[in-house]
């Protein structure tokens, strides 16, 4: 039996940063070795996983506790994937002090990775009879294009039989994020994608024999602030995490200032509400730059698109995490909330199957350069995980 202190120290110094886009690196800074450790740990406590392939060269790990048919199925997903590094000192050299671990990835989310092999580890040592069938995901690339998501429910979907621990739809599912032990029921989606204009460039001294795409892009912002303001009046709120938003975060044109530019380009960011379509979305922005833009105006696929995670389905997971917590804890929260940012329990739960968000650690710390989770928030998570499987 590994403390989970211990466990979580293991995996920080696993280096399975997302290149997010950026050259992959060397091999040490991939999900691979994490992906051969999770599968020797596994082995080591007898219990059947596998790999099973994301893309060309990526993968995700399923394991399973219990294949009873009289108890209900529960699927436990976690990220094996970090944000980069960048401007930490020594981001995979664990430290343990002032009762806190820093680390890249000790929050988000190797902190609730370590607390959920541990409640596994522990239930199969002490050899009680778990109440649910368990299947454990390790996830790929959740910090980018959340491949490894879509992957995991294509194998109770499309895939059926890429996974021969997950050929079925499990009841429900927990998702392993910083959640401060709170249960998180809804979260808004987002689609994110970029929108470039054309025009015909010239001499900058002549500029009517051109066509300025950047003027073209000037009508085409104007609009958009419009429905951004619009957008509250149209779609309603929803009551734990708030209104659909757009935002234009990027703006690039031109080449040179003695040349007409050609091109123009911005990048969206637009929000959603639980419940709101993404492409329904996406759809409904591009038909109205269309217009303010002559219709030389393109946009391009989105790089990043998740619905919300609705909350009409996973009230009884919620109640369930919130009974285990007060039982022993009065402190402890009363209600679920909904929170500001994206998991992959709205991918799972547009598959199908209840989903909600709770881990150890405070989202506050992820992606920092000071990154860590308190000792307390780990052990804590730990047990109710734990708790979880046998109560
Ligand atoms: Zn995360």
């Amino acid at each position: 039996m590994r403390p989970v202190v211990d466990l979580l120290a293991e995996l920080i110094a696993i280096p399975s940063v997302n290149p997010m886009g950026r050259a992959a690196g060397d091999a040490a800074t991939s999900e691979a070795r994490l992906v051969t450790w999770l599968l020797a740990f596994f082995a080591d406590l007898g219990l059947p996983a596998e790999r099973v392939a994301v893309g060309a060269d990526r993968a995700n790990v399923i394991a399973r506790l219990g294949d009873d048919p009289t108890r209900p199925t529960i699927l436990w997903d976690v990220h094996l994937d970090t944000v980069p590094a960048d401007g930490m000192a020594e981001p995979f050299t664990p430290r343990i002090a002032d009762g806190r671990i820093t680390g890249r990835g000790a929050c988000d989310v190797k902190g609730a990775m370590a607390a959920m092999l541990w409640a596994l580890q522990r239930v199969v040592h002490d050899g009680t009879p778990p109440r649910v069938n368990l299947v454990f995901s390790a996830s790929s690339d959740e910090e980018a294009t959340a491949t490894g998501v879509h992957a995991l429910v294509e194998c109770w979907g499309r895939a059926r039989g890429s996974s021969r621990l997950l050929d079925r739809p499990p009841d429900g599912a927990i998702v392993a994020e910083p959640t401060d032990l709170q249960v998180v029921v809804a979260h808004r989606g987002v689609t994110r994608f970029r929108i470039v204009t054309h025009g015909r460039a010239c001499h900058s001294s002549t500029p009517d024999l051109g066509v300025n795409a950047i003027y073209r892009m000037a009508r085409v912002v104007t609009q958009l602030e419009a429905l951004a303001a619009r957008l509250g009046e149209q779609i309603a709120p929803h009551p734990l995490c708030g209104g659909a938003t757009l935002s234009v975060g990027c703006i690039t044109g031109g080449t040179s200032v003695n040349i007409v530019p050609d091109q123009c380009a911005i990048e969206i960011d637009r929000r959603l509400v639980p419940g709101e379509d993404p492409a329904q979305a996406r759809a409904a922005i591009c038909a109205l730059v269309g217009a303010a833009a002559d219709g030389e105006v393109c946009c391009e696929p989105p790089w990043l698109e998740a619905p919300g995670l609705r909350d009409d389905a996973n009230g009884w997971l919620a109640e369930r995490l919130l009974a285990l917590h007060a039982s022993d804890d009065p402190a402890a929260p009363r209600r679920a909330i909904g929170v500001p940012y994206g998991t992959n329990a709205a991918t799972i739960s547009c598959a199908g199957v209840p989903a909600v968000v709770f881990g150890p650690g405070s989202i506050a710390q992820a992606h920092t350069t000071d990154e860590y989770i308190t000792i307390a928030s780990l052990e804590r998570g730990a047990e109710i995980y734990r708790r979880f499987l046998v109560e």
